[in-house]
């Protein structure tokens, strides 16, 4: 890769090829994933329906430009939005944070935005001054002003929440951060307090959107009532695709000329997006729900109990694996790349896994078997050096 730039710490083997939940490298070595790119390919990697709607449209037109009226953009905005709420396309989870950003300053007509600490936005100046992880900041400083952190699940950050600012934004569970979940109640009262000081609740649901956690967008499980909610990652399946939504009476301040993209709401980004979305039915839902109760119950099971495991967070099929400071994820995830599976990290020694929501149960539980089994090994290793 002499000719890329190293931002990324990279695995030592390339992925080539992709089938329904598994893929396969450059040696031909297979690997059950429970990873979905990270938390893209939802619907894994052969779907039929998204294969033949961005074929289709690859046959009629695959860009415009934005200065023309596209019925796709408006029938996924239909099919995305909770009642009331209008849709802005872009290419990313990032773009759709940033143009949260921008348009809770122009609505509200102030400057300040209160964050999380752990949480992530993303690596623009915007998104990354709103990401609370002074690692992802580092040597990009000055950040963009206005912006004051706060502790995620703590009881004072509902006492700083005043009409001074211009939003909230927060994650319902934080992915990057550690899969840590938000506490019911504490969701509840930042939407409220946000509310009542007429502050913009904007839910970040780049990771936890497009039913990861067992529901369209995880805020539905809580008693929330965002004004805006960011979306990406799942949302096209593996085509670029991010979206801003919000509410109604926000378009006063998101006019002709205030905002926008060449790129964004693309036809065959859109077109992807149409096929995840048909397929997000209430129906699928429940599965992704049942699957996440026989997954939890075996982890909690095999893996949970083990000595090199602190603590299990998530909901839906976003779960975290809380390593203990015996054992560091980077070794768990090269040890499980050995036995074929793939797995991701998080912050603070968290492995993460975010499979494909259509993977089967059978498969589901063998790779919890996988990892219960190398944690198990990692385990007996620690005790011997006790
Ligand atoms: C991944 C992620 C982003 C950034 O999305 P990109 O598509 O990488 O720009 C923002 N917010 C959350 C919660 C994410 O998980």
């Amino acid at each position: 890769m002499e000719n890329i730039f190293p931002t990324y710490q990279q695995y030592p083997m390339e992925i080539v090829a992709g089938h329904d939940w598994h893929l396969t490298d450059d040696s031909g070595k297979t690997y059950l994933d429970f990873t979905s790119g990270i938390g893209v390919c939802s619907f894994g990697y052969s779907n039929s329906l998204i294969k033949q709607q961005v074929t289709d449209q690859l046959g009629k037109i695959w860009h415009t430009s934005n200065l023309y009226p596209s019925a796709l953009q408006d029938e996924v905005a239909k099919q995305l939005c909770p009642q009331g709420m209008l849709a802005f396309f872009c290419n990313s989870g990032t773009e759709s944070n940033e143009a949260a950003f921008k348009l809770a300053r122009k609505y509200t007509g102030k400057s300040k935005v209160l964050a999380f600490n752990n949480g992530f936005h993303g690596r623009t100046f915007g998104s990354m001054s709103l990401t609370g992880n002074p690692s992802i900041q580092a040597g990009f400083a000055p950040m963009v002003p206005g912006i004051t952190f706060a502790d995620y699940n703590d009881s004072h950050a509902i006492d700083q929440i005043t009409d001074e600012f211009a939003a909230v934004i927060l994650e319902v569970i934080q992915g990057e951060g550690g899969v840590n979940s938000g506490n019911a109640d504490w969701l509840h009262a930042v939407s409220e307090k946000c509310h009542q000081e007429g502050v913009l609740l904007i839910i970040d649901e780049v990771q936890t959107g497009i039913g990861r956690t067992g529901t369209k967008f995880a805020y539905e499980q809580f008693d929330m009532d965002p004004d805006i909610i960011t979306s990406a990652k799942a949302l096209g399946n593996g085509l670029p695709i991010g979206a801003m939504l919000g509410k109604q009476k926000l378009a006063s301040a998101f006019g002709p000329g205030t905002h926008g993209t060449t790129f964004g709401g693309n036809k065959l980004a859109l077109s992807a997006a149409k096929a995840v979305l048909t397929q997000l039915t209430p129906e699928f839902l429940t599965q992704v729900q049942q699957k996440s109760q026989v997954v939890f119950k075996a982890i909690q099971k095999r893996v949970e109990p083990l000595p090199v495991v602190a603590s299990i967070s998530g909901k839906g099929l976003m779960i975290g694996i809380h390593l203990s400071d015996d054992v560091q994820v980077a070794t768990v995830i090269a040890k499980l790349q050995a036995a074929g599976m793939l797995t991701l990290p998080a912050n603070h020694n968290t492995l993460r896994l975010l499979p494909p929501l259509v993977m089967s149960e059978t498969d589901l539980l063998a790779g919890i078997a996988k990892i219960a089994q190398v944690l198990e090994n990692m385990s007996a290793t620690v005790k011997e050096q006790v």
